[in-house]
């Protein structure tokens, strides 16, 4: 513990209270740290003057300007760039299934490689990512099935080589995420997705 400052002026208390205002400090943050240096009794009953000094510079804000260092700038700009990025991604219609995976926005790269990817977005040679831009009248596989990622990841019988265990629906998350985290699960995962991309007359058929 320090020693903090007994009965200090009401004038050193309104420009510290001030200073703090004008860095955007809490109401909070400002109790506590002028309790700490000045002692409870600046901020308590025992001194009214600091007490409604500190309440008006919070309530009705006197802030005076202080020139902010462009670091500062930065770092506020690149905050709130994150925080409507992840608005964004938090309340979007696309990409939900990497939503999942990936909630939080970053500038740093996930580290996927291009068939991972592929996998988790689903926009890769599957016909149900064909389908949706009408570049086949269908999404099957040739198998009959429904020709989605995790069909050839699970199912097909095209893919038997390559297939992971099928996840049940509310552990399908985990599953996915314990793929992506483990080294053997990954190299499995990009050699089915290249048989996929290069095999795609093979799997993705349409007889229209
Ligand atoms: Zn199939």
């Amino acid at each position: 513990m320090f020693k903090t400052i007994d009965w200090p002026d009401s004038c050193k208390v309104r420009a510290v209270i001030k200073f703090l205002n004008a860095r955007n400090a809490q109401p909070c943050e400002i109790y506590r740290q002028m309790s700490e240096t000045y002692g409870d009794n600046a901020m308590s009953e025992g001194n009214e003057c600091a007490d409604q000094l500190a309440k008006e510079a919070i309530t009705k804000g006197d802030p005076f300007l202080l020139p902010k260092p462009p670091s500062y700038l930065k770092a506020e700009i690149k905050s709130a760039a994150l925080s409507i990025w992840q608005d964004n991604w938090d309340n979007g219609e696309t990409g939900r299934s990497t939503h999942d995976i990936v909630p939080r926005v970053s500038n740093k790269p996930v580290g996927w490689n291009r068939e991972e990817i592929m996998f988790v977005t689903g926009h890769g040679s599957f016909p149900s990512y064909l389908l949706r831009f009408n570049l086949r009248t269908h999404d099957n596989c040739s198998c009959g099935e429904k020709g989605d990622p995790i069909h050839y990841a699970t199912k097909c019988p095209f893919t038997l080589s390559w297939h992971f265990q099928t996840p049940t629906i509310s552990l399908k998350l985990q599953w996915l995420k314990k793929i992506l985290t483990n080294n053997f699960s990954r190299t499995r995962l990009r050699l089915l997705m290249r048989f996929i991309c290069d095999e795609s007359n093979l799997i993705v058929e349409d007889n229209n």
